[in-house]
């Protein structure tokens, strides 16, 4: 039996309007969940709401109501967005329950016990908004060095938790578990942060200022400081469950998914409370990046927060899902753009996945009567050779290790799981079924083909359930498989040739309709994704390598090779930028290499660039290029390359591409 699975998502401040990142972040862990009850974890996956503090007491004294009443009315908006985007979760935890509360306040007395909390007068400069301290040198000219609110001295008398004392222990663990901290940018910083003396903790409110909050077990005039109340959930929601030994079952938690804003408060704060109580510590807390929208942050005054309600009510959970998961590597800050959506929509799902169940199962009902034929082994090629080997890989090695607690390379597992719908399209348009049932000659390689391209839909089923589960069933559905995705899939569901001859098959509605961007591509034929061929004008980068074969005789124009005019959909898949050149070096050893350090906003990126030749470092400094910003990472001689600057000439550079008017650096370019 594998280990138990435990994983949460930050309990998201009810105060909140539920917007792409709390998306994101529980999706990232419903797909976990999905994968690790799949392969036979027992699975635990937690959720929910913080609703105490300062906040929400003013949202509820302005609704002029009672804090409860304000977080019951309010909770709803979370839960029904997690029942639109098909969250599973086990636990939904409120830090209004009673239980939580009880289980916070035996935590703080374990402590008080132990002689870890005393009492102190402080003074220091106190962000109302951000509910916090900061000191003298935290503050600049009288604002909050996070929100630039003003902030004012206050005094006043407080409970501290002895954090000072974990420092060593701490970042002791730190060096010693590799995966304790994601990514590993994000553990450095950490690691920076504790180079600094760590100070205890103050972790109570007096209630002259801030009543809604769980009371101190010692001190009646005091309420429990948020973080300290909110980062306990992760313990006390296993009180909850039936059965009594949960706790010695789930914990230590596998991982905790956070936003990188709050990675130092959980791997310290966190982290050092649960010294305290002598409890383990969690074995990864991954820290992922942020979006911003159409190459802004996003932000309520600029009107651009992505509704991930409008999200799905528009495309689809599953794509929405797919989506964002498939865009960017999971640590890394995204952006969140609606042609590059609609874009993957058409080609990776409709043109991609979809084409590939739509056009199998028209062929299984023209050529067996609907029902998946028996392979002759007699006819078998390299071809199935490499399907099977891609499929079983795909199932046994890759995901696997793409979905390792310490990796979460849902990026890449979703790009292996492609690889094979690429291959499956392939295989279709190198075999040509269509030709073969015209030779009754070629019936056992007929069948072979179809059973083979079934097979391959079958294993694709099994590999993107956890990432978009409602097509998984539909797949399903229409394949007419016996799997049960409430069970772990069994072993022998992993291997090549699970599915049984004679199936029924049942073709359906597309499961990915296209949908029309604003521009369409002129003079194209349009295919709709229930066509037999494979759409030379559609594809994803990930099938372009099957545009050279035989057409089916079904549709006219489109001379393979002819045209290799592209869509502004996959035009638009290439991210530019402006980006400016803060330095410049020679790659040494190299007369034509210069490694770059280019900001691009919200972000710096080094490019190694083949443009030495032409221009010396120091004439590129201050120069404002154009950048791919999707172009994957690359080593040239060694070094990362994270992107591309344009330049004119083919044999030799001619001239850097740059701009007429001073542009800032992060602008799109289109
Ligand atoms: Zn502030």
């Amino acid at each position: 039996m594998p280990d138990p699975f435990y994983i949460t998502t930050p309990i998201y401040y009810v105060n909140d309007v539920p917007h792409i990142g709390h998306a994101y972040t529980t999706i990232a862990a419903d797909v976990m969940a999905r994968y690790r009850r799949l392969t036979g974890n027992d699975t635990f996956f937690l959720t929910g709401l913080d609703e105490h503090g300062q906040k929400v007491q003013q949202a509820a004294i302005k609704a002029g109501i009672d804090p409860q009443t304000y977080c019951d009315r309010v909770t709803p908006q979370f839960r029904n967005l997690w029942e639109k985007l098909h969250i599973s979760h086990d636990g939904f935890i409120r830090t209004t329950d009673a239980r939580h509360k009880a289980v916070v306040q035996r935590a703080l007395q374990n402590l008080s016990n132990k002689d870890l909390i005393y009492r102190a007068e402080y003074t220091g400069w106190y962000c109302t908004f951000d509910e916090r301290f900061w000191t003298e040198k935290d503050v600049q000219n009288g604002l909050c060095p996070d929100c630039k609110r003003p902030v004012e001295q206050l005094s006043e008398s407080n409970y501290f938790f002895r954090m000072s004392r974990f420092q060593d222990r701490l970042k002791e663990h730190i060096q010693q578990h590799k995966d304790f901290l994601r990514p590993e940018t994000r553990r450095n910083e950490v690691l920076g942060f504790l180079q600094k003396p760590l100070e205890d903790l103050s972790i109570s409110r007096p209630k002259s200022r801030l009543s809604w909050g769980i009371e101190l077990p010692f001190d009646s005039d005091y309420v429990t400081y948020v973080w300290f109340d909110a980062l306990v959930n992760y313990i006390s929601a296993l009180e909850y469950l039936p059965s009594v030994p949960a706790f010695e079952r789930y914990w230590p938690a596998s991982i905790h998914l956070v936003g990188k804003d709050i990675l130092t408060t959980h791997a310290v704060y966190w982290s050092t409370i649960l010294m305290g109580l002598e409890l383990p510590l969690p074995r990864t807390i991954f820290a992922h990046g942020w979006w911003t929208v159409d190459g802004e942050k996003m932000s309520k005054s600029r009107g651009n927060v992505v509704d991930p309600y409008v999200m799905v009510e528009e495309f689809g959970a599953d794509a929405f899902r797919y989506f964002l998961l498939r865009e960017i590597p999971f640590g890394q800050d995204g952006d969140f753009a609606r042609e590059p959506f609609i874009g993957r929509i058409n080609s990776d799902l409709a043109n991609g996945l979809g084409n590939l169940l739509s056009r199998t199962l028209t062929l299984i009902h023209r050529f067996s009567n609907g029902r998946v034929p028996e392979p002759q082994d007699s006819t078998t090629t390299g071809l199935e050779t490499e399907l099977k080997r891609t499929a079983e890989s795909l199932i046994r090695e890759k995901l696997p290790h793409h979905l390792h607690s310490g990796r979460l390379e849902f990026n890449r597992a979703l790009e292996s799981i492609w690889g094979l719908v690429q291959l499956g399209n392939q295989y279709i348009d190198k075999t040509a079924p269509w030709v073969l049932a015209k030779q009754p000659d070629q019936k056992p390689r007929l069948d072979t083909v179809l059973y083979h391209s079934a097979e391959t839909l079958r294993c694709l089923c099994i590999s993107i359930y956890a990432f978009m589960p409602t097509t998984a069933e539909e797949i399903k559905q229409q394949l007419g498989l016996t799997l049960n995705f409430t069970k772990p899939i069994l072993e022998g569901e992993f291997n090549w040739g699970g599915l049984l001859p004679d199936t029924q098959v049942t073709k359906g509605q597309p499961i990915f309709p296209r949908i029309e961007a604003t521009t369409k591509s002129q003079g194209k034929n349009q295919p709709s994704p229930d066509h037999l061929g494979s759409s030379p004008s559609y594809q994803s980068q990930a099938t372009a390598s099957s545009q050279m074969k035989p057409e089916p005789t079904q549709r006219p124009g489109n001379t393979p090779g002819s045209d290799d005019s592209i869509t502004i959909q996959e035009f638009e898949k290439i991210q530019l930028k402006a980006g400016k050149v803060l330095s410049a070096e020679r790659v040494p050893k190299s007369e034509k290499l210069v490694k770059l350090q280019v900001d691009l906003g919200r972000e710096q990126r080094q490019i190694v660039a083949g443009i030495g030749k032409k221009y010396k470092p120091e004439d590129l400094v201050g120069q404002t290029v154009v950048v791919v910003t999707n172009l994957k990472p690359a080593k040239l001689m060694g070094i990362e390359s994270q992107g591309m600057v344009l330049a004119a000439g083919d044999e030799e550079v001619k001239s850097l591409a740059t701009f007429l008017e001073e542009v800032d650096p992060g602008t799109k370019v289109k």
